[in-house]
């Protein structure tokens, strides 16, 4: 039987050999697939409200294949302290940036940011000063590629970041990168006849600068994270185009969302914020926030009628639950809106007090509202 079998196989052997084309000369191996990236990418002043297929379509898109947080809040309405959190996974009374760098304020120096705890080479390319390297949000990273001084377009951070990753050792090994576009920050720009048009098309803007981006991380089978570090008072207060003296909702309430490769889509309506980020990036669970607390980056009582004392210093702090929120202004009291547990109004009145920047001038420290201490 075994000589049979194998001269079965030879002869099928030489009539392949006969009847078969030549063999083609072998394809070249096709070039590795370039690593993964784990991705941050943050847009400044992106509502909830306009985070849908009609405002970001690029965005909606990706967002509809991978976990979107519908119920996601920033502790703050200023850039700085609020990527400092996205950076730590902090609160900005834990991280110690409570107020914009150019204020003075800093990134404590003993607390773990996330571009160590990955270890990755690091990359990170930012649009405008207040994400910039002063006050330590660069703590980790090998480039830091950022305007010196106000604001730039997007696409220049974009085609930074794309060169970044073609070569080197990002084009062979996996890295952290982290973006940031500041296109909707006002003052808005656009052909539109009112703010909250132009302020739409500065939205939609920064979705369409973002779609390379998003199209070389996607090939790459990246982790990719996109969140906005707060929203924007349009018409709903005395002052609009602001969100540092505000704590409206349209200023907390922030879009959030997560893309890897094989990802069950889904929308989670649990709460979230953004010092869930860290944990996110490194593809963990988020922590359950039965209660978010917040606070504003200053008070303008002409912007924010009631709160008191005018500055920096004179914040409203926030803590919010499914029913409700306390909302505590120093020294004129605390009050609630809706049906909060009654036990949160004293977690809205513990938030330490902001310290004077440091560095800060005597006469800065006395318009901060701390004269004598
Ligand atoms: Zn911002």
């Amino acid at each position: 039987m075994l000589w049979a079998l194998m001269l079965q196989i030879v002869i099928s052997s030489l009539l392949w050999a006969c009847t078969a084309a030549p063999a083609p000369a072998p394809a070249p191996d096709p070039a590795p697939a370039p690593p993964p990236v784990v991705a941050l990418i943050t847009i400044d002043t992106w509502r909830f409200d306009h985070f849908s297929a009609q405002d970001t379509p690029n965005l909606w898109a990706l967002a509809q294949q991978g976990q979107r947080y519908d119920n996601a809040w920033t502790p703050i309405g200023l850039t700085s302290p609020a990527h400092a959190t996205m950076l730590t996974g902090l609160m900005p009374w834990e991280h110690g940036m409570r107020a914009n760098n150019h204020h003075g304020y800093r990134l404590r120096s003993d607390v773990p940011v996330i571009a160590d705890t990955l270890g990755l080479v690091a990359g990170a390319f930012v649009s405008a000063y207040p994400a910039g390297p002063a006050g330590g949000l660069d703590r980790g990273f090998d480039i830091f590629d950022g305007p010196d001084s106000g604001e730039r377009p997007g696409r220049i951070a974009v085609n930074h970041a794309l060169a970044w990753l073609s070569k080197g050792e990002p084009a062979q090994h996996s890295a952290f990168l982290w973006v940031h576009l500041y296109e909707p920050h006002g003052p808005y720009k656009g052909k539109g006849a009112t703010d909250s048009e132009r302020y739409s098309e500065e939205v939609a803007l920064a979705d369409a600068t973002l779609a390379p981006l998003l199209a070389e991380l996607t090939r790459r089978g990246s982790r990719i994270v996109v969140a906005a570090d707060h929203g924007e008072v349009l018409t709903e207060e005395p002052c609009g185009r602001q969100h540092e003296r505000s704590i409206a909702p349209q200023v907390l309430h922030v879009p959030l969302f997560v893309w890897a490769p094989g990802m069950v889509p889904s929308v989670i309506t649990a709460r979230v914020g953004l010092s869930d980020v860290p944990a996110l990036l490194q593809g963990l669970a988020p922590a359950s926030h039965s209660v978010w607390l917040a606070e504003s980056g200053m008070c303008e009582p002409s912007c924010a009628p009631g709160c008191a004392p005018t500055g920096l210093a004179g914040r409203d702090a926030v803590a919010m639950d499914d029913g409700g929120r306390w909302i505590h202004r120093p020294g004129l009291g605390t009050f609630s809106e809706g049906k909060p547990d009654p036990a949160l109004r004293a977690l809205a009145e513990s938030l330490p007090p902001v310290p004077p920047p440091i560095g800060a001038s005597a006469a800065e420290t006395a318009a901060l509202g701390y004269v004598g201490e």
